[in-house]
């Protein structure tokens, strides 16, 4: 338990949302508001375990944020799960095709994301 998580979104009803149900479970939380912002408390916070992150996000998106993470060495297995409105499959495509672990499409059922993050862990 205790394990840290990044909620990388430009909603703050999202980032408040998604840190709720997860906080609950007994996750430690940090919160960016788009791409930019999530590499600096990437690179600042105390050791992150696990990004959930949205695509559309001003100033940097999504999935230019995951591509910048997954090319970092000391980030290439650190699960990062999309939480979209972007649903098509190309869209899914492309996000795990840049490193994402899992891709959720919105509004995501939060038993269902608490069990997907579980299983990111590896815990059932
Ligand atoms: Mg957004």
């Amino acid at each position: 338990m205790n394990e840290h998580i990044l909620i990388v979104d430009d909603s703050k009803t999202v980032r408040n949302l998604v840190a709720f149900i997860i906080k609950r479970e007994g996750y430690k939380v940090t919160m960016a508001e788009d791409g930019l912002d999530g590499l600096e408390k990437l690179f600042s916070a105390d050791k992150i375990d696990l990004i959930i992150s949205d695509v559309n996000m001003p100033r940097m998106d999504g999935f230019t944020f995951i591509k910048q993470v997954r090319e970092q060495e000391t980030y290439k297995d650190l699960p990062i799960m999309v939480l979209s409105t972007e649903g098509r499959p190309q869209d899914i495509d492309l996000g795990m095709k840049l490193g994402a672990n899992l891709y959720m499409v919105k509004p995501a059922q939060p038993e269902k994301m608490v069990q997907n993050i579980k299983m990111l862990f590896g815990k059932k």
